[in-house]
């Protein structure tokens, strides 16, 4: 979660003062990273996955789970063990010869995140661009399981469900405390639920404080036969008088037919796999982070895995917009609910949303696929163009600068270093879009321009983290190796992000997405199995432009990963997969390679098809026929408990044994 400075935080009052300041210096930096790194060239095309993990603690006598808050002192024992392994031992089953000899993958880096009940793995060295690397990435997924497994208590275990599903609900924790804090003032969660690390608890309180109430985290519920309606959430408290923010619920922050939810644990507390791409240059990230964009909601449908929170089951089946209310810091103003009076904009999304705007240099990109309703700060996009930086990248900035840093500490504000980037990062890294575009830290000459992937959802087994991630790098391969255009105006893939929410989207809706993506006019279907997506020199010039509208047209996630055929609106979308297929056919990869990545690709194609169920509807079909279930939406202590163990107990053995098959067909 971005950088761990230590120091004296502000409290709001005082951080928003320094508001500007942070802002300019930020802004100072990010002119002199770029300034560096302009012209940087030919970096590898690496690229790494992050696996966030939820921490449990079983109580098998009393059938009941609870979240584990030792991420500390497992980070704490992997941190020492890792010391061991730097002096050839120490984490079981890597030895020191194996590693030299390159058989082994080095051990992950484990990092800590939001809730005190997470944690993080990433390898410890970027992927490279080889197809043979990619055979490593669900082995060494597997090792980071069970390398944090083993720096457990006997009873802990690391499981990849995207939310714990009674979070909220009274003894969640292990150890268990009083809920109503002063930082979250949740009256469903104790203060003890963030990592303690200063920055945590601060960035929850500054973004309440900021906001002038509590986070307001509503997720319908889902109506089975015997639920109330309308229904009230029986969990909401109207008589707590302990703090102001107690009153956010008598003036009606829980509605009607809504499981109501208010401090950012429920959303930070979430679990996603997260990719970021190295790219040769600038102008490569650029493209990528265009191109990937419209991919988005498409691959949070396809992934979605959150049909449960505070113990209920929710309408929705992905957890996007719950993580972006839970941080969603705008006042009232902002929000449009007053007129402007202090604030400087209306600002339509959260700092947690989808992103906003197009920044290729790219000749396909139109002006009409930007969004009009783009907010920016004109005098930062000034500063930036003024010191050398393009319209499109300045926007981009400007865009992300119009957020006010939420976490300031004293000690940062002294001095100016150019050389370092924390006053940039304290914007970049609290505006969680879904495409983030990364310049190359300060401090190393190694790492180029990165773009990151956000918005899928953790899948309870590595099997099918390791097929997303592969996946993701194979479109972004063929995007790059095709010229591939997968434009759509911005709106459009603001609109498709909410459509993804909605329960079964990944079968049910319809998505807007481009028909054509090929770099020029005239290269159909039918051709494609036969040679790569390029037009051959000699075809005449592209004819001009038409109307927008008409290079878009809605399609279901199966037309746009498996492709439209004949009668599915136009025809002529050719789907993701069979683009990769393309573009593996170019490759000449070898056979064994190639039948390796198929067992992925295959798990994409089915969950598109609906041959294979998403996580999401496999949850709820768990719930739905567990014995202690009454139809009520109620998801109580015994189910969780089980629902947990068969989480743990699919990701070690994949559906071999029946159980979640559905999901995987892996027999
Ligand atoms: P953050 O949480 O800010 O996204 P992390 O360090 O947790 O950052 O994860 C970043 C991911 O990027 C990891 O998977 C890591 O392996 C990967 N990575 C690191 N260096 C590079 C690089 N040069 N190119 C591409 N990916 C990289
Ligand atoms: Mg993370
Ligand atoms: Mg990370
Ligand atoms: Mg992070
Ligand atoms: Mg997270
Ligand atoms: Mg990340």
């Amino acid at each position: 979660m971005g950088l761990l400075a230590i120091g004296t935080p502000l409290e709001w009052p005082e951080a928003k003062l320094q508001a500007d300041h942070v802002r300019a210096w930020g802004i100072e930096q990010l002119l002199s990273i770029w300034r560096r790194n302009k012209g940087k060239a030919r970096d590898a095309l690496l690229w790494g996955d992050e696996i966030e993990y939820l921490v449990v603690c079983y109580d098998d006598e009393n059938r009941k789970v609870r979240l584990s808050l030792r991420q500390a002192e497992i980070l704490e024992a992997l941190a020492s063990d890792e010391k061991l392994l730097e002096q050839g031992g120490g984490v079981p089953d890597i030895n020191a010869e194996e590693l030299k000899n390159g058989d082994v993958a080095p051990a992950p880096i484990f990092h800590p995140e939001f809730g005190r009940f997470m944690l993080e793995a990433t390898p410890r060295k970027p992927w490279g661009i080889g197809f043979k690397d990619l055979l490593d990435v669900e082995p060494n997924m597997k090792l980071r399981r069970k390398i944090a497994k083993e720096h457990m208590a006997a009873t802990e275990c690391p499981i990849t469900l995207t939310t714990f599903p009674r979070l909220g609900r009274n003894d969640s924790t292990k150890p268990s405390y009083p809920n109503s804090g002063p930082k979250l003032r949740s009256q469903f969660l104790p203060d003890e639920i963030a990592n303690p690390h200063i920055r945590f608890p601060t960035l929850a309180a500054n973004i309440r404080s900021r906001r002038g109430r509590k986070v307001e985290v509503n997720v319908p519920i889902f109506h089975d036969e015997k639920t109330a309606k309308p229904w009230k959430d029986p969990t909401v408290n109207y008589d707590l008088h302990n703090w102001p923010e107690d009153d956010d619920v008598r003036n009606g922050a829980a509605k009607d037919d809504f499981i109501h939810m208010d401090a950012m644990a429920f959303g930070m507390g979430s679990c996603c796999l997260q990719i970021t791409f190295q790219a040769k240059n600038i102008d490569e990230g650029r493209k990528m982070y265009d191109q990937l964009s419209p991919l988005g909601p498409i691959m949070l449908a396809l992934t979605a895995a959150t049909p449960i929170y505070k113990g209920f089951l929710a309408d929705t089946d992905v957890r996007w917009n719950q993580i972006s209310r839970a941080v969603d810091d705008r006042t009232a103003e902002e929000l449009g609910e007053k007129p402007l009076k202090n604030d400087r904009w209306r600002i339509p999304k959260s700092r947690y949303a989808s992103n906003s705007t197009y920044i290729s240099k790219d000749p396909r990109l139109r002006q009409e696929y930007f969004d009009p309703d783009l907010v920016i700060d004109e005098e930062i996009k000034q500063k930036l163009m003024d010191g050398g930086m393009d319209n499109l990248l300045a926007t981009h900035f400007a865009h992300i600068f119009i957020r006010d840093p939420i976490v300031v500490f004293a000690e940062d504000l002294k001095e100016l270093d150019l050389l370092k980037s924390d006053h940039f990062e304290n914007l970049q890294s609290t505006n969680w879009q879904h495409m983030r575009f990364k310049p190359p830290p300060s401090g190393t000459d190694d790492i180029g321009w990165r773009v990151e992937f956000r918005p899928m959802e953790i899948q309870i087994t590595d099997f099918e983290n390791a097929a997303f991630s592969i996946f993701m790098v194979l479109i972004t391969r063929a995007i790059l190796s095709f010229d591939l255009n997968f434009y759509v105006p911005i709106p459009r893939v603001t609109e498709n992000m909410e459509t993804a929410h909605r329960r079964d989207a990944v079968l049910n809706e319809r998505f807007w997405f481009r028909k054509d993506p090929f770099p020029r006019k005239a290269t159909g279907r039918s051709e494609l199995g036969s040679r790569p997506a390029s037009r051959p020199a000699s075809r005449p010039p592209t004819p001009p432009l038409g109307p927008v509208e008409d290079e878009y047209e809605l399609m279901s996630v199966d037309e746009v990963i498996n492709g439209q055929r004949p009668g599915q609106g136009s025809g002529e979308f050719p789907g993701l997969i069979p683009l990769v297929e393309n573009y593996l056919n170019s490759m000449n990869v070898d056979v064994e390679t190639r039948c390796e990545l198929a067992q992925y690709l295959d798990l994409i194609r089915k969950r598109a098809d609906g041959r294979l169920w998403s996580g999401a509807k496999w949850m709820r079909d768990f719930v739905s026929k567990h014995a202690e279930y009454e139809k009520d939406s109620a998801v109580g202590d015994g189910i969780q408990y089980d629902l947990v163990k068969a989480a743990e107990q699919i990701a070690r053995n994949e559906g071999r044994d029946g159980l979640g098959n559905e999901m995987l067909g892996r027999h």
